[in-house]
């Protein structure tokens, strides 16, 4: 059937030149699926206008029409276009029909229907729209036939419009089957619309990131423009909407497009001058939208498309150079993204704009609701994978702010055990200085207690003193008294004026000694010395009584030191007399000399009652006088001298030992060379 129809067709096209069009015989099936194209049986007339449709219609002008061969027709300037075709149709095809024609920026369309036979002014058709589209590239427009099975001629004008083409035909239930489509596809898309609106939302609130607004913003706009179509649509399916209201929300959609991509790609940070390129994209698309609402659409709408190409383009262009130049590849996807939106809606553009012939998409709306289902994934995924980075971010940074804590407890521990240390540290510093301040405390108690005790010694000494000047004097008086009595002898009292002068003597002898030894160092008159002279010396100082109770035993070689002779003079003569003093008036003392390992040794040994344990160190101190001392004159200077003439010669005086059979003290000296002795003999 279809065969022998194309071949009459293109019979019908040879024979077309200046020739009425062949009646075109519809069948039962034909446009009964989809809708017949009928491009070869129309002929088409450029130029006449309204006023001339009479004349056309009486078919005058016939003969002007040449075959159309379905190319697209430019008809928006001067009187448009004029088609002409011949429908009839099979006794059991179906009387309702639909003529269908795309057109780009739709003006007028009139179709006028001329019965077969007659040459009567036709009856004007208007058409009914019914794109349920809100894109600007094709308009479908539907003119409703009721066809006889006699022939009529149609004769449709189209003026004001950027391009016309694909005309087609299609039975009733073909005409319902596809307006139920595209009623589905739109429901959908609304659907899916509004529930990714409502997740950005949800988004938003949720993550705080205003990415998901903007697109949120973008959504909702798309959820106004399905329901500028489809509310009007469903009161009368023929209704597109105001128009001024769509140019309104055309230029919201793009302001929200503008939006999303900036804050997409963070133009304001990413671009210099890129917020102020925002800006007054934004500022151009809502201006151009308030007017097309004020009532100037068909004015303003050329002007909104330059707004949408120039936006895109400039997306298009920032995009490649943060791709291309700053290499920022995490950017690919929402790049992919606004690359298929920049074409498919710029190509749009330039199509409706009469610049481009044809586009990606030659009309259908179940295309552009297909396209725009794309967008939405595409979008979905856009910003799921921002949220994923966001996700991730928020990881990292929780994780960095975890490290960060973590470090800087570590530095207050750190920082703690640190101070801590130092408080220990200077804890124990200040411990030890309380410590020696204690003890320096201490030392000034004790020697506070020392001076003290000096003190008291000095005052007993100055007593003592007194005392035995006054004693020995005493004598002397009494004795040089009695001297001059009657029958008085003289020896013995001679003999008492001597021990006292002896005792003031050597009490005198020991203050001189003291004082000199106050300032050793300087008046420390040396020179090698026989210690057997000093003993000798020493000995030959006591009274004959005295001399007699003293053994001594003196070596035949000298013992030469290098000394004071005075000042050991004293020394030898203290112990010797307290020797003497501290033993009973018979008892023996005994004073040998000696050397041994380079030094001479003095040991005066008595027979007395000792010296009380407790009192062994303390003998040798300034002004001690012991328990042994009892009623006995003295004055505490003499062994304290002693030590302290010894330690002058760089030697030593000792207790070797005391108890109830007697003491010994030994006087240690240190031996002069040999070769100095040669020297002094000399
Ligand atoms: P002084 O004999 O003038 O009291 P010394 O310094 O010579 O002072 O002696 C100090 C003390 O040591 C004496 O008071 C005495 O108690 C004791 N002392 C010294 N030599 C002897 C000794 N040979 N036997 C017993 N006690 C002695």
């Amino acid at each position: 059937m279809s065969f022998v129809r194309l071949a009459l067709l293109g019979l019908l096209v040879l024979a077309a030149q200046g020739a009425a069009a062949a009646v075109l015989q519809l069948g039962p099936a034909d446009g009964s699926r989809q809708a017949l194209g009928i491009p070869g049986s129309v002929q088409q007339l450029a130029g006449p206008g309204d006023s001339d449709a009479a004349e056309l219609l009486s078919g005058a002008r016939d003969a002007d029409f040449a075959p159309y061969a379905g190319q697209p027709l430019r008809c928006d300037s001067g009187h448009g276009c004029w088609l002409r075709f011949t429908l009839a149709r099979d006794a059991d095809a179906p009387p309702d029909w639909w003529l269908r024609l795309r057109t780009v920026r739709t003006g007028t369309l009139t179709l006028y229907q001329v019965p077969q036979g007659t040459r009567a002014t036709g009856l004007a058709h208007t058409p009914r729209q019914f794109p349920l589209n809100w894109r600007y590239v094709d308009t479908e427009q539907f003119f409703e036939l009721t066809l006889g099975t006699a022939p009529s001629t149609y004769y449709l004008h189209i003026r004001d419009v950027v391009s016309a083409d694909g005309v087609s035909l299609l039975q009733e239930r073909a005409f319902d089957r596809q307006q139920r489509r595209l009623a589905t596809l739109l429901s959908v898309s609304l659907g899916v619309t509004l529930a990714l609106m409502v997740l950005n939302l949800v988004f938003w609130r949720w993550l705080r990131d205003t990415l998901f607004l903007h697109f949120g913003a973008f959504l909702a706009v798309a959820v106004l423009l399905h329901l500028w179509q489809i509310v009007p649509a469903m009161a009368t399916p023929e209704r597109m909407g105001d128009m001024s209201l769509r140019g309104g929300l055309q230029a919201l959609m793009q302001t929200a497009t503008v939006l999303f991509i900036a804050r997409l790609f963070d133009f304001r940070h990413q671009l210099r001058g890129g917020e102020r390129a925002v800006q007054a994209c934004v500022l151009a698309n809502l201006l151009l939208g308030l007017g097309s609402l004020l009532g100037h659409q068909a004015a303003l709408e050329t002007w909104v498309a330059v707004a949408d190409l120039a936006g895109m383009a400039g997306a298009l262009a920032a995009v490649a150079w943060l791709l291309f130049v700053r290499q920022q590849w995490h950017l690919a996807w929402p790049a992919v993204l606004v690359t298929v939106i920049a074409l498919t809606s710029g190509l749009g553009r330039l199509r409706w704009l009469g610049l481009v012939e044809a586009g990606p998409d030659e009309g259908l709306g179940l295309t552009w609701a297909a396209v725009r289902l794309v967008y939405m994934l595409l979008l979905a995924i856009t910003v799921a994978d921002r949220t994923r980075r966001a996700e991730l971010q928020l990881r990292q940074s929780r994780r960095r702010a975890l490290d960060e804590a973590q470090r800087a407890e570590r530095l207050l521990e750190d920082k703690v055990r640190q101070r801590t240390e130092e408080l220990h540290g200077s804890n124990a510093r200040l411990a030890s200085e309380i410590e020696r301040r204690r003890e320096a405390e201490a030392g000034l108690v004790s020697a506070l207690a020392t001076e003290r005790r000096i003190l008291q010694q000095q005052r007993e000494f100055v007593s003592l003193v007194s005392h035995e000047f006054r004693t020995p004097l005493a004598v002397i008086d009494a004795a040089a008294q009695s001297m001059g009595l009657p029958g008085v002898e003289a020896q013995p009292r001679l003999a008492k004026i001597r021990r006292a002068v002896h005792r003031l003597r050597t009490l005198v002898v020991n203050c001189l000694a003291e004082d000199r030894l106050r300032s050793a160092a300087t008046t420390l008159r040396r020179e090698p010395l026989d210690l057997r002279a000093v003993i000798g010396g020493a000995v030959a100082q006591f009274g004959a009584q005295e001399r007699e109770r003293i053994r001594w035993q003196l070596p035949a070689a000298a013992a030469s030191v290098h000394g004071d002779a005075a000042l050991l003079d004293v020394a030898v003569h203290n112990l010797l007399q307290n020797a003497l003093k501290y033993s009973p008036a018979q008892g023996e003392v005994h004073v040998r000399l000696a050397q041994e390992a380079g030094h001479a040794v003095v040991d005066v040994e008595d027979q007395g009652g000792g010296i009380a344990p407790g009192q062994h160190e303390r003998i040798f101190e300034r002004y001690f006088r012991g328990d042994s001392a009892g009623s006995t004159g003295g004055t505490g200077l003499g062994l304290f001298l002693g030590s302290q003439i010894a330690r002058a010669h760089d030697g030593s005086l000792a207790l070797l030992r005391s108890g109830a059979k007697g003491s010994a003290f030994r006087l240690r000296l240190p031996l002069l060379p040999a070769d100095e002795i040669q020297e002094i003999r000399t």
